[in-house]
């Protein structure tokens, strides 16, 4: 812990609910034609202070980032709540989990604590970004699916992007990752 920055200060939150949040505007996202990924950041009083979702494929606008390939629902979500008051007691929760610049945005703003419903073997950083060695990213809690069937959710909700956006190796890595989620997937555009 870095003496100049204060100790993270979390309360126990219910994951499962705020992670609902962060899957229904991940559909939300994929419903305007983006991708299905969606986040809510949450304060120590369990009251949700911003929620943001992948808009990649939508204009920008003066209120939302988009038409961009930084357009990610944490982006989105940063944009929106301008300079963060006592990052450190703030959690955000999102569908998948965040890339290497939503992660690292995450923990250079001082955020206390992400928690991600799925895992992203091939675009997420949580096993590139090692938190506890970085001197800026020491201070941020990171809580990998907490919630069994939220997991598989959100592995069948991104399975088809997944598989469109990386089609090789990292299809080959959700595969492994996800083996039901993506049979099923594969079932279903074989017999279309
Ligand atoms: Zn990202």
């Amino acid at each position: 812990m870095s003496e100049d920055r204060p100790a993270p200060r979390l309360p126990d939150l219910d994951h499962a609910r705020y992670l609902r949040e962060a899957l229904d505007l991940a559909r939300e996202g994929q419903a305007a034609g983006s991708s299905p990924v969606g986040a809510v950041l949450v304060d120590h009083a369990g009251e949700i202070i911003a929620r943001g979702r992948n808009r990649v494929g939508e204009p920008q606008t003066p209120e939302h980032v988009g038409d961009a390939s930084v357009a990610h629902a944490e982006m989105d979500l940063f944009f929106q709540v301008g300079q963060l008051d006592e990052p450190h007691t703030l959690t955000l929760y999102t569908s998948l989990e965040p890339c290497l610049m939503c992660g690292g945005a995450s923990a250079l703003l001082g955020v206390g604590r992400i928690v991600w419903a799925t895992d992203d073997p091939w675009g997420g950083a949580g096993r590139l970004i090692r938190w506890t060695d970085h001197p800026a990213m020491q201070d941020t809690q990171v809580v990998p699916t907490p919630d069994a069937e939220l997991e598989h959710q959100g592995a069948a909700l991104f399975a088809p992007e997944a598989k469109r956006a990386f089609p090789d190796e990292g299809w080959a890595l959700w595969q492994r990752r996800y083996p039901q989620e993506t049979a099923a997937l594969e079932d279903a555009q074989a017999s279309q």
